[in-house]
């Protein structure tokens, strides 16, 4: 689950920030596609579908030991909504069944190679290079269950509904009673009684109330020793021959504990990351990609958050933001405006700094520099504010660079999206 807020009814759920603002994550988070974290799962006893995985040289040597009566074959993207998502090439679906061993490479050749459109992916989706082949299981119900690091518990949470497998935020909007969340005690951890609580929610009756409270348990145990912020099982089915299985598995990390998982942060796949946030990572920079025009170059989470909603309010749209950070260099100035400049969505870059730590003048120096290296080819509107602003508005007006230099960040904002508007 993505995003978490308060509801009066549950006691959280589901942060949903104002509908014009994308979710962020100013870290770079690391994302496991679903056989790695699938991986982790059989390692900690999770039942899970034995699988294979099929890459681009659709090698079938990895399937000869592999039989089951029912495949199921998954394209792996870090995104989901791929049962219901759609290829770049027409084909519809990213999780196919299929009883017929023959039919896999099929299949899988309509999948590897092309993009993957989803609900979660950016428009024009994401390339799968990898696709799973699993033994499919007769699914007779499914469940949603998550564990979660929730802040207002200051600690970690089970989520879970007995409506698995759709999207549990409009679960959590449009019927909240089938949503539960159940704060963790950390010392505690899991106990029987949480567990079965749990169970009981998700509906699992008999022998099967077990079976799922001691994976509940399971979960919670991997949760902790992969250092894990988010665990989400969407579906956990129970089968019609009475197995409760993890069919679909989400995990994200925590990146401060990068240092003793440096086995699972090795398996980053970055290789469908954004080029320009690949590059903004190497000179220690956050860039995220939106669908707006306007490329903002800002310091801070809170002034990026406070630009977008100013952009937002002026009647604009962010195309991206970069976030310079601290101890920012000038170097690392002119690489940035070269990284907004290189997207093709932006139509003017706005740059909006708040000097505390960052130095105004480095900043004006950093973009003069790389405007005088190649002519800006996009309007700049730019607001420095705090340390050295005023120096570093002198840099700026004597540079002699067509620049647009304002003041007031409201004002700025504007401006921008006069200009982005114009373009
Ligand atoms: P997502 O669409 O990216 O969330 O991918 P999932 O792994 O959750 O799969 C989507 C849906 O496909 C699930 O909710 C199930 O309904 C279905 N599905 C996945 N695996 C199997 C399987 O082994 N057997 C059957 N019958 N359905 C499956
Ligand atoms: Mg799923």
């Amino acid at each position: 689950m993505a995003a978490l807020k308060q509801s009066k009814n549950i006691g959280m759920l589901s942060i949903l920030t104002p509908k014009y603002r994308p979710q962020i994550n100013l870290r770079r988070n690391l994302n496991l596609q679903e056989y790695h974290s699938k991986d982790l799962l059989r390692k900690h006893q999770v039942s899970i579908q034995d699988f294979r995985v099929l890459d681009t040289s659709l090698d079938t040597k990895v399937l000869s030991d592999f039989k089951a009566n029912e495949y199921v074959i998954k394209a792996q993207i870090l995104a989901g909504g791929r049962g219901k998502g759609h290829f770049d090439n027409g084909f519809k679906g990213g999780v196919h069944l299929t009883k017929n061993p023959k039919e896999i490479m099929d299949l899988a050749k309509n999948m590897l190679g092309h993009k993957l459109i989803t609900k979660q992916t950016p428009k024009q989706g994401l390339l799968v290079d990898k696709v799973m082949v699993a033994e499919s299981v007769n699914i007779k119900r499914e469940t949603y269950l998550s564990i979660i690091m929730e802040r207002s518990y200051n600690g970690a949470a089970l989520v879970a509904s007995p409506a698995g497998g759709m999207d549990i935020e409009t679960v959590a909007e449009e019927t909240p009673h089938l949503l539960k969340t159940v704060p963790i005690d950390i010392y505690e951890g899991v106990t029987d009684k949480v567990a079965n609580e749990i169970a009981e929610f998700l509906q699992f009756k008999g022998p099967l109330k077990e079976k799922c409270a001691k994976e509940v348990q399971k979960l919670w145990q991997l949760f902790l020793k992969v250092d894990a912020t988010q665990l989400e099982i969407n579906p956990l089915v129970e089968t019609d021959d009475g197995r409760v299985i993890a069919v679909d598995a989400k995990i994200n990390f925590d990146d401060n504990a990068e240092f003793r998982q440096k086995d699972i942060f090795a398996l980053d796949d970055v290789s469908t990351t954004d080029p320009r946030e690949r590059e903004a990572a190497a000179l220690n920079l956050t860039y995220i990609d939106m669908d707006g025009s306007i490329g903002c170059m800002v310091n801070g989470a809170g002034l990026a958050m406070a630009t977008m909603d100013l952009i937002n309010l002026s009647g604009g749209k962010p195309a991206n933001f970069l976030d310079l950070g601290g101890g920012v260099g000038q170097a690392q100035v002119s690489a940035a405006l070269r990284i907004l400049e290189s997207d093709p969505k932006v139509k003017t870059i706005f740059v909006n700094v708040f000097g505390g730590i960052v130095n105004c003048a480095t900043i004006a120096n950093g973009l003069v520099a790389a405007c005088k290296q190649s002519a800006p080819k996009l309007p700049l509107v730019i607001r420095l504010e705090g340390t050295n602003a005023g120096a570093a508005k002198k840099i700026l007006e004597e540079s002699g660079l067509p620049l647009h230099i304002v003041n007031d960040a409201d004002e700025a904002a504007k401006t921008a999206v006069k200009l982005a508007q114009r373009a």
